[in-house]
């Protein structure tokens, strides 16, 4: 072992590290890089004052470079857990109280260290070694250096786990990312506990030799891919928070991601792997991907696609709406705006709306039941109601070519197009006769007047109508005039 190697390999290392936090610093955006910066500072130092503590030969200078050292060593644990809590957005084990906690851990450690003289709390001794053919510091760890290595451990522990977690979460580059997070966090766990349990070279601390790689894996792992600063995990969460399939494919349609959703739409995608065909997706085997349809029906259910191209013809996204219950609700509200829920017949306003926007000549036919409220009087306002919906289906079907309407309570309308008053009265009158001879239990009849429409308003038509109606009922019920 060579005393001036390894200071020239430390401070090869704090450059490396003193660089990479420049880099970090400046995309202090990318969240987990300020905590990365500062994990940077704390190893530069601690390499920068190793360096020195190896150049010295007595226990007072050395130890002097100790309490250097520790500016950056006594935070490591707090700044683990701060880096990882950042990059994973995990704040359920590191809460503010656990954060809290390993700060003041690590400043009484701090604290610890420029003060043992007077307790011995952090070494218990600390004496000049000289076997290695240089001469190194021997201590004795103190109580507290256990209390701070436990420190340590845990939160490099859950480092481990959160990236663990992270990956396991995520797919592609994202997983490789965290990967690299998580080797860089293992490699130095596993010096770490090396040097702890004595297994390597005996008096020379590891650690600082391990960050250049540390460093490296982490740095790579946070920047490389982060062109637009757009981190991975919010661009994740945003893409698995959207209701819409999204599939993004390459050029020859092979499955690049997909999110949550599309799992949810095309279940047979949870056994599909990214770099397979997206037409290995079961559901949508009788899609056309080449015609790239807009809406495509599965088992009942109703699909729209939309279907993004790429810049350069890199790929496509395809983004996926289920529009069932949409569709559903959209025929619903036209069924209700335009019909009468009792007769299932239009409604007044469809009617009016239809034959004032249509304008074409023809006849107005307007129908009333006779004594109606006698019916309600006597058999109840239930049995009003089915002789109301008998009669709305009646004279549907009787007329079927033509438009007809519930026009208001006992009221029903019709429009003959093109027809003329002669054919409607005789056309009419086969209908009155069915009605007042028909099968149903409670006899009724009702009165209707009609009038021409030509040109102008229709209204005038309508009036006319509604005289004759008047005409009919005063010449006593049961007849049709005009
Ligand atoms: P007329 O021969 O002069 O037309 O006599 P009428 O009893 O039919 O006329 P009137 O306008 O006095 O009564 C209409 C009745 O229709 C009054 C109202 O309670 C009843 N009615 C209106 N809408 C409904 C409905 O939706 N269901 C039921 N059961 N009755 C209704
Ligand atoms: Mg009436
Ligand atoms: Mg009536």
């Amino acid at each position: 072992m060579n005393q001036a190697l390894l200071s020239i390999l430390l401070i090869i290392s704090s450059i490396f590290l003193s660089n990479l936090a420049i880099y970090a610093i400046k995309r202090k955006e990318v969240p987990g890089a300020f905590a990365f910066f500062i994990l940077l500072m704390a190893m530069t130092l601690h390499s920068l004052g190793y360096t020195f503590e190896l150049l010295s030969d007595t226990v007072e200078k050395m130890y002097f470079w100790i309490r250097i050292e520790y500016i950056g060593v006594a935070f490591y644990p707090f700044l683990i857990m701060l880096f990882a809590r950042e990059y994973t957005d995990e704040k359920k084990l590191a809460n503010r109280y656990v954060l809290s906690l390993m700060i003041t851990v690590n400043i009484a450690t701090l604290v610890f260290v420029n003060t043992n003289s007077y307790h011995l709390l952090y070494y218990t001794s600390a004496k000049v070694e000289s076997s290695l053919g240089f001469n190194v510091l021997k201590l004795e760890k103190g109580i507290w250096y256990c209390v701070q290595v436990t420190a340590l451990c845990i939160s490099n522990m859950y480092g481990i786990v959160v990236f663990v977690m992270k990956s396991k979460k995520s797919k592609g580059d994202y997983r490789k990312r965290s990967f690299f997070m998580l080797l860089g966090l293992t490699i130095q766990m596993v010096v770490f506990i090396v040097y702890i349990l004595g297994l390597g070279p005996r008096y020379i601390d590891l650690l600082p030799f391990s960050y250049i790689f540390m460093g490296l894996l982490i740095g790579v792992g946070l920047f490389r891919y982060d062109i637009l600063f757009l981190t991975p995990i919010t661009h994740e969460m945003v893409f698995n928070a959207i209701d819409e399939a999204v599939l993004v494919v390459d050029r020859k349609g092979m499955l690049i991601s997909f999110n949550r959703a599309s799992k949810q739409f095309f279940p047979s995608l949870e056994n599909i792997r990214s770099g397979e065909s997206i037409r290995s997706i079961r559901e949508l085997i009788e899609y056309d991907f080449d015609l790239n349809r807009d809406s495509y029906e599965i088992d009942d259910r109703t699909y729209n696609f939309k279907v993004i191209e790429m810049k350069n013809n890199r790929g496509r996204l395809y983004v996926v709406n289920d529009i069932t219950e949409s569709e559903q609700a959209k025929k619903q509200l036209e069924i209700l705006a335009t019909t009468d829920t009792l007769t299932g017949i239009y409604n007044r306003r469809y009617f009016m709306d239809k034959i004032e926007r249509d304008a074409t000549a023809g006849v107005f036919v307007i129908i009333d039941i006779d004594n109606f409220k006698d019916i309600n009087d006597r058999f109840g306002h239930v049995e009003g109601d089915k002789v109301l919906s008998y009669f709305g289906d009646e004279f549907k079907n009787f007329f079927k070519e033509y438009m007809v309407c519930r026009y208001g309570g006992e009221e029903f309308a019709m429009f003959i197009k093109n027809g003329n008053l002669n054919e409607a009265f005789r056309k009419s009158e086969v209908f009155r006769k069915k009605i007042a001879y028909s099968e149903h239990d409670l006899r009724f009849t009702f009165s209707a007047g009609m009038a021409e429409y030509t040109t102008g308003e229709i209204s005038n038509a309508i009036i006319e109508a509604d005289k004759k109606l008047y005409e009919a009922k005063e010449k006593g019920r049961n007849q049709i005039r005009y």
